[in-house]
C-alpha cells in the first residue's frame, strides 16, 4: 500500500475519520496523524494464545479461528436478548453466546470465518467462549482489511487497549491507528546515529510495535525508545535554554571578601545547617561569575531558605548593587520584609516594602514586594537601570506565565535566584528545570521538633475535636484547612462556600472559642487584620482555604487540622503541615479523612512516618504518578505519556545525551526535525498538588 500521509497531516486525512470523529478526538488531544500514533495504549490484553476447539481448557484466555455455521438472536421474557453462534474448525464445534449485543447480527455472517478471543467457560457441561471479541478473517486477501500483513489486530495477539472518550472506542482506535500506520511515512526525528549510539529502536519500529507488538520483548523495546524520546526532548529543551542563558554576560560580578561574609554569618542568631552552608557556597560561587546566575533553591518549608537568600543579598550589597525579592502574596512579602529587616539590623542594608497596601518610597538596597506590584514599579523605576544585581523570586510557580517571561528580561542581566518549597527530587528538578542549576536544602535546623501526625477517621472526629479543645484550653492555637475544591468547578465561589460551611461546622463544634475565617475573597486589609489578630493570639482557631498563605509564620499555632486530607497530594499536605512546628512547642497535624481506599490510607500513613518533603514526594510519585502529583497545568509532565519521571537512570542518560547534542550543535542546525519538535513542548511549571 502506498505511504501517502505525513505525521503532521490532519487527523481527517485518515480514511473513515470525518469531522464528527475529529471533534470527538480533540477531547483526547488528538488533532494530527502524529497525535493519533502517539496515543499509546493504556494496557494490552494478552490474546496471543491461539488454539483449536478440541483443545480448549476451562478458564483459559484463548483465540480460535472458526467458521460460523449458525447465528441467531434470542429474545427473553424480560426484554433482554442474547446471541448465539455455532462455530466449527477442523477439530470440533462449539456454541458461543453473547448478551444484549443485537448489532452482532450485522457483523457476523454465516459461512464466514472469524477469529474469536475470549475466556473459556464451562456452560451446562459444555465448554464455550464467553462473549468473545471477534474479527473477520478474509479467505483471500482483500485490499482494505484491518489486518496488517494478514495479521489480526483485535484477536490472536497482544491487543492494545486505549484511553477512550465518548463515541471513540478502543476497537475503533485500534482499527484507525492500524490503518494510519500503514499509510503514513514515519520520519524519525532522532539523528540516524542514535539507534546505535544509545541502543534504541528507530521510530519506524517503535510506533507500530507500541500499538501492535509482535511480542512482549518488542513491546519493551518500543516503550524504551518512546520513553527515551520524551525525556530526551524535555532535557534538550532545558539544555538549549541553558546554553542560551550562558551566552549572556552580566556586569554584576559579586565577590566580596571572605571575612565580610563570614562575619555576617557569625552575626546570625543561629548556626547554619550543613545544607544551608553548601547552598550558600554554590550561590556565592555563581555570583562571582560573568554569566548571570540562574539557580533554583529548593527546601522544605522551614528549612531556612530566607537566610541563604539574605547572605546573597548581603554579598550583592557589599559589591555595591541592589536586590529585589518578589513574593507571591502580600502576607509573605510582609513576613520576608520583617525577617530580613531583623537579619540586616546590624548592617547598613536598607530594606523597603512595596505591596498593595504598603508602598515605601526611598532608595533601598533591598526591596521586598509582591510580584505584581513590584513589577509595575520596576517597569518605570530606574532601579532596574544600572545596579539591580540580584533578583530573588519566592515560590516561582505561583507567578503567571507572562510575569515569568517578563522577569527573564528584567534589568541588565542580574543574577537570579528562585526559591521553592515544592520538594522535587534532584534528578527530576534537573530535568524539568533543565535551564537552572539546583541547590537543595534537605535538612532542617537542629532545634526543630518533628510534627506529630495522625490520621483521624470519621468515627474519631468527635474525640479529635475534644482533644483539640483541651489543647486550646492549655493555650494552643489551631489552623483548620478546608477541603480542596475540584479545580474544574468555578473556583472562588465554591471555595468560599466550602470554607463557610467548614467555618459553621467548627463554630458548632467549638462553642465559646474565638474562631475566624480566611479565604481568597477577602480584601488584603481584612486578611492582614485576621492574620495579625491570630498572631497576637486573639483567635483560637483560624479556618482557611488550602491555597492561601502556606508560609504563614505563627509559632504559637501548634495544631493543624486538615479536612478531607485524601484529596491532597503528599507534598502539599507536607507543606500545609509546615505551618505548625515553628516554635519550641510540640506540634500536631491531624489528617481528617473518611476515605476507605487502600491507596489513600497508604499515602496518608506515609505522612505519619516521614518528615522529609523530598521523601514524601518520591513516595507520592510512585503511588500516584507525576500527572496527579504535580497538577494539571504541569505541561512538562503532561507530555510524559510513557516515560517514568521516577526512572533516575533514564533521566540521567537522556540528560547526558541532550548535553552532548547541544555541545556539538548548539543551535540544532543539523537537526531541523528535532528542532521543530522542541517548539511544540511547553516549559513546565511546578505546583504540588
Ligand atoms: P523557609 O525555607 O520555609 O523559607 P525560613 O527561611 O522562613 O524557612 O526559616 C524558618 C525559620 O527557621 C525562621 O524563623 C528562621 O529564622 C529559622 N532558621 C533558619 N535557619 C536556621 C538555622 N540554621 N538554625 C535555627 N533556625 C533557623
Ligand atoms: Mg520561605
Amino acid at each position: 500500500m502506498s505511504s501517502s500521509l505525513h505525521l503532521s497531516d490532519s487527523i481527517t486525512s485518515i480514511p473513515l475519520v470525518g469531522d464528527s470523529y475529529a471533534q470527538k478526538l480533540t477531547r483526547l488531544d488528538i488533532n494530527t496523524v502524529a497525535d493519533l500514533l502517539h496515543h499509546y495504549p493504556a494496557r494490552y490484553i494478552d490474546r496471543s494464545l491461539v488454539t483449536t476447539i478440541a483443545s480448549l481448557q476451562d478458564g483459559e484466555q484463548v483465540t480460535i479461528q472458526a467458521q460460523v455455521t449458525d447465528f441467531k438472536n434470542i429474545y427473553t421474557k424480560f426484554g433482554k436478548n442474547l446471541q448465539q453462534a455455532v462455530v466449527t474448525d477442523a477439530t470440533g464445534k462449539i456454541t458461543i453466546t453473547w448478551f444484549n449485543q443485537r448489532f452482532l447480527e450485522q457483523s457476523i455472517r454465516i459461512g464466514e470465518t472469524y477469529a474469536f478471543s475470549g475466556k473459556v467457560k464451562s456452560f451446562h457441561n459444555h465448554l464455550s467462549l464467553s462473549a468473545p471479541e471477534h474479527e473477520h478473517i478474509p479467505t483471500h486477501l482483500e485490499t482494505d482489511t484491518d489486518q496488517p500483513n494478514g495479521v489480526n489486530i483485535h484477536t490472536g495477539r497482544l491487543v492494545p487497549v486505549y484511553p477512550e472518550t465518548a463515541g471513540v472506542s478502543s476497537k475503533w482506535l485500534r482499527s484507525r491507528i492500524n490503518h494510519a500506520l500503514k499509510i503514513t511515512t514515519i520520519q524519525d526525528h532522532l539523528p540516524p546515529s542514535y539507534p546505535e549510539l544509545y541502543n534504541l529502536k528507530p521510530l519506524t519500529f517503535a510506533l507500530p510495535q507500541i500499538h501492535f507488538p509482535e511480542s512482549k520483548k518488542s513491546l519493551e523495546l518500543a516503550q524504551h525508545r518512546l520513553a527515551f524520546d520524551e525525556l530526551f526532548l524535555l532535557q534538550l529543551q532545558g539544555a538549549l535554554k541553558r546554553h542560551t542563558w550562558q551566552q549572556q554576560h552580566t556586569p554584576f560580578q559579586i565577590h566580596p571578601k571572605d571575612t565580610d561574609i563570614k562575619s555576617f554569618i557569625k552575626s546570625l542568631p543561629f548556626e547554619l545547617t550543613a545544607a544551608q552552608t553548601s547552598a550558600t557556597k554554590e550561590i556565592l560561587t555563581d555570583l562571582a561569575l560573568t554569566q548571570p546566575m540562574n539557580r533554583l533553591l529548593e527546601g522544605d518549608v522551614g528549612s531556612g531558605k530566607t537566610v541563604v537568600a539574605a547572605i546573597a543579598i548581603h554579598a550583592t550589597h557589599l559589591a555595591g548593587f541592589k536586590s529585589i525579592l518578589m513574593a507571591p502574596t502580600e502576607i509573605l512579602a510582609q513576613q520576608h520584609f520583617q525577617e530580613l529587616q531583623k537579619l540586616f539590623n546590624k548592617t547598613a542594608i536598607k530594606v523597603g516594602l512595596f505591596t498593595g497596601s504598603t508602598k515605601m518610597e526611598g532608595d533601598f538596597d533591598l526591596t521586598v514586594g509582591t510580584h505584581a506590584l513590584l513589577f509595575q514599579k520596576l517597569q518605570t523605576a530606574d532601579l532596574v537601570d544600572h545596579n539591580l544585581g540580584l533578583i530573588i523570586i519566592d515560590e516561582q510557580h505561583r507567578f503567571g506565565v507572562a510575569q515569568r517571561a517578563a522577569l527573564e528580561t528584567l534589568g541588565n542581566y542580574p543574577h537570579r535566584l528562585t526559591m521553592s518549597a515544592t520538594p522535587i527530587p534532584r534528578t527530576v528538578a534537573l530535568t524539568l528545570y533543565g535551564d537552572l542549576d539546583v541547590s537543595i536544602i534537605d535538612q532542617m535546623p537542629v532545634n526543630r521538633k518533628s510534627v506529630k501526625t495522625w490520621v483521624v477517621p470519621a468515627a474519631k472526629r468527635r474525640s479529635g475535636y475534644r482533644w483539640i479543645d483541651g489543647q486550646i484550653a492549655a493555650g494552643d492555637q489551631v489552623f483548620v484547612v478546608c477541603p480542596l475544591i475540584d479545580p474544574s468547578e468555578s473556583l472562588k465561589l465554591s471555595e468560599v462556600k466550602s470554607a463557610t460551611e467548614e467555618f459553621k461546622k467548627i463554630k458548632t463544634a467549638f462553642p465559646g472559642r474565638r474562631i475566624e475565617l480566611l479565604h481568597g475573597r477577602l480584601k488584603s486589609k481584612e486578611k492582614d487584620a485576621i492574620i495579625t489578630s491570630f498572631k497576637d493570639h486573639h483567635i483560637d482557631i483560624l479556618v482557611s482555604t488550602p491555597v492561601i498563605e502556606v508560609g504563614i509564620d505563627v509559632p504559637n499555632a501548634t495544631i493543624i487540622l486538615i479536612e478531607a486530607a485524601e484529596r491532597f497530594g503528599l507534598a502539599q499536605l507536607h507543606q500545609l503541615r509546615g505551618r505548625v512546628g515553628r516554635g519550641d512547642k510540640q506540634s500536631y497535624c491531624l489528617l481528617f479523612t473518611s476515605t476507605q481506599t487502600k491507596t489513600d490510607s497508604r499515602r496518608l500513613s506515609a505522612l505519619t512516618k516521614y518528615n522529609s518533603g523530598f521523601k514524601l514526594a518520591e513516595i507520592d510519585l510512585k503511588i500516584r504518578g507525576p500527572g496527579q502529583v504535580f497538577g494539571v497545568e504541569q505541561h512538562g509532565f503532561a507530555d510524559l505519556k510513557i516515560a517514568q519521571i521516577s526512572d533516575k537512570k533514564l533521566l540521567l542518560y537522556t540528560k547526558q545525551a541532550a548535553e552532548d547534542m547541544i555541545n556539538s550543535d548548539p543551535n540544532l542546525s543539523q537537526e531541523p526535525l528535532l528542532k521543530s519538535k522542541l517548539n511544540l513542548i511547553n516549559t513546565p511549571t511546578i505546583t504540588a498538588n
